[in-house]
């Protein structure tokens, strides 16, 4: 295979990755629900002569096959996950959402972009190759949906290797984040919903109070973490929402949490639930109530080989230049590319999308003025590119 400069040839897409991100970026969608984005990619590829299917209803998954001769004629798999969040924008950029309480907050956008970009240098280099690239945009990473759709459709079978990127505020523009081992963590959403009796304000003791219980409940749940586990174990519990009750002068009849919790491996997970559970069950039994309670797994851990590590360090510095590659250390938050990794060797990298000069491109994923520098697209695209190329060698 004859050497390609992708660095050269991404840096060459940039003016047209900046423009379609930024309408990727006004047109955002919600998870498992990516009609217009999967079409948008499709027409993309149709230009670009690559064939395509649809992975589920909104995930599309595009086929270069490489007509050259001499190379390995393995497969090899790029992920970009392409949903975006229930977030009100408020970055007022020219090309903020037009989509009312829908918000690309978290990248996708330019995952999607990125991973157009390197669509269109391996295109172009289809005779220097033999195998196959698989290029897929996947919907519904937001609440961990799509990837197991993809693990489950036959997509990831006999492939080789599989790259995943994600943008990274806190690394520099032009450089690559990656780690060895678990660079994520595992993600369950649950629900407690508390049941009571309603009463009137006036005789409280002729009902049990909903509202009052979840207020134990939260704040008796925070022991999960500062009293059943050990302070050198990350273990992370958010809980994001409370609803409860219906009038001032009404006891609540019934009330709902919703959280997040965060461990690093699943026998840690298992122990959370199991203690969590014991105290809202407890708690709310204390005060002649119940409660019922719901987990949903959205991810296992994220873990990258250190051989697969090692591989694409050398790429990334290969076309990036030498310091370009930093350790972006574990971190709280999760993704469904784990499902990727449990049928596949491959890397779950970030590309810096951080300028030190624009405080807008430091803000952490999920937040409504989230922002990034689009340079690190061009980061994104190459790696994307020199990956595959080198991994079919
Ligand atoms: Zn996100
Ligand atoms: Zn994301």
């Amino acid at each position: 295979m004859r050497e390609i400069n992708v660095k050269e040839e991404a840096q060459n897409l940039y003016e047209r990755m900046v423009s379609l991100r930024r309408e990727f970026h006004a047109h955002p969608e919600l998870s498992l629900r990516e009609f217009e984005t999967a079409e948008r990619i499709e027409r993309e590829l149709d230009k670009l002569g690559i064939a395509h299917e649809r992975v589920g209803e909104t995930g599309v998954m595009g086929v270069i096959r490489g007509t050259g001769e001499g190379t390995s004629g393995r497969v090899v798999a790029l992920r970009a996950d392409m949903d975006a969040l229930p977030i009100e924008e408020k970055t007022g950029a020219v090309y903020a959402s037009l989509n009312t309480g829908c918000m690309h907050a978290c990248g996708h956008d330019s995952h999607v972009t990125s991973l157009l970009g390197a669509a269109e240098i391996l295109k172009r280099h289809e005779k220097d190759f033999t195998g196959e690239i698989r290029l897929c945009f996947q919907q519904g990473e937001e609440i961990g949906a799509g990837a197991r759709i993809w693990a489950k459709s036959g997509a990831l079978d006999g492939v080789y290797r599989v790259l995943g990127i994600h943008t990274a505020p806190d690394i520099e523009v032009g450089h690559i984040g990656l780690h060895v081992g678990t660079t994520f963590a595992t993600v369950d959403k649950f629900t407690i919903e508390v049941q009571g009796v309603p009463a009137h304000a006036a005789s409280p003791e002729e009902g049990v109070d909903a509202l009052y219980i979840a207020s134990q409940i939260v704040v008796n749940l925070q022991a999960t973490v500062s009293r059943r586990t050990s302070p050198t174990e990350p273990v992370l519990m958010n809980i994001g929402t409370m609803q409860a009750g219906t009038s001032y002068n009404i006891v609540a009849s019934g009330a709902v949490i919703e959280g997040t919790t965060r461990c690093i491996n699943n026998e840690a997970r298992a122990r959370v639930r199991e203690t969590m559970e014991t105290i809202a069950k407890s708690t709310a039994t204390a005060f002649g109530g119940s409660v019922t309670i719901k987990w949903q797994d959205f991810a296992d851990p994220v873990i990258n080989p250190e051989a697969n590590v090692k591989e694409v360090s050398i790429f990334a510095e290969n076309v990036l230049g030498t310091g370009a590659v930093v350790d972006r250390p574990m971190s709280m938050m999760g993704d469904d590319f784990c499902e990727f990794l449990k049928k596949v060797p491959g890397v779950y990298a970030f590309t810096g999308t951080g300028n030190v000069n624009r405080p807008e491109t430091r803000l952490v994923h999920h937040n409504d003025h989230f922002e990034i520098d689009e340079a690190g697209m061009v980061s994104a695209a190459a790696l994307y590119a020199k990956s595959a190329l080198e991994w079919l060698k």
